[in-house]
């Protein structure tokens, strides 16, 4: 599956914006967009220029594609079965990001980044109602039960996320829950418009691609 690769501040300097790709590092003076606010490249300071109803449309989608760390062909796969659904194509493309596997690990505040939740899954450290997944992709639905796999081959890091109590983590939203004692999430229901946080224009998103 496509995903993005190369150095991942290029790409917030590219938006204009922090969008937190590289966890604590994002929230330190070390990050490059409050040094550095301009385009990367040899023109990057200089250009500055309007952009057009489409340059906007692109930037979007861009946008969206590199806060959740999905390639062009997933990102086109999603838009078309949102686009094929009976609900707001906008919502239901955002709706597919949030439930991703790896975007639940994140959202749980275990991790500091998608990246990192990414390689939590990747690795085998997730289980989906008992059952290991390590498709970073995977859809979750409503009741779905997500832990941390119980193995003897735990990393420093994920004996502190056991050792973490709910109060600990960052706030959840309020389509999970987690359980400390258990140390378990469960999927409530599906996340609507007003449950995403990341700002990302889907109506742009859906102009660029109704083209
Ligand atoms: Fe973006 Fe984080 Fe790099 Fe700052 S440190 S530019 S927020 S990836």
């Amino acid at each position: 599956m496509g995903r993005i690769l190369g150095p991942k501040c290029r790409l917030c300097r590219r938006e204009g914006e922090k969008l937190f790709l590289k966890g604590e590092r994002c929230h330190t003076s070390k990050c490059a967009i409050t040094r550095r606010k301009y385009a990367p490249g040899m023109h990057g300071a200089k250009s500055g220029a309007r952009l057009s109803d489409w340059g906007m449309q692109l930037r979007a989608k861009q946008k969206a594609k590199r806060i959740y760390h999905i390639g062009e062909a997933q990102f086109r796969i999603y838009f078309g079965k949102a686009y094929d659904s009976s609900e707001d194509t906008g919502e239901a493309l955002l709706k597919q990001l949030e439930i991703r596997l790896d975007n639940v690990v994140f959202r749980l505040g275990f991790v500091s980044s998608r990246l990192l939740a990414r390689q939590m899954v990747n690795h085998g450290f997730i289980t989906v109602n008992g059952d290991t997944v390590t498709i970073p992709s995977f859809q979750v639905k409503p009741g779905d039960v997500i832990r941390f796999k119980d193995t003897k081959k735990e990393t420093k890091l994920m004996m502190g996320i056991a050792n973490k109590k709910g109060s600990e983590t960052k706030s959840l939203p309020s389509w999970i829950v987690f359980d400390a004692d258990k140390k378990e999430s469960k999927i409530l229901n599906l996340p609507k418009r007003e449950d995403f946080i990341e700002n990302v224009d889907d109506k742009l998103i859906v102009e660029f691609y109704s083209k």
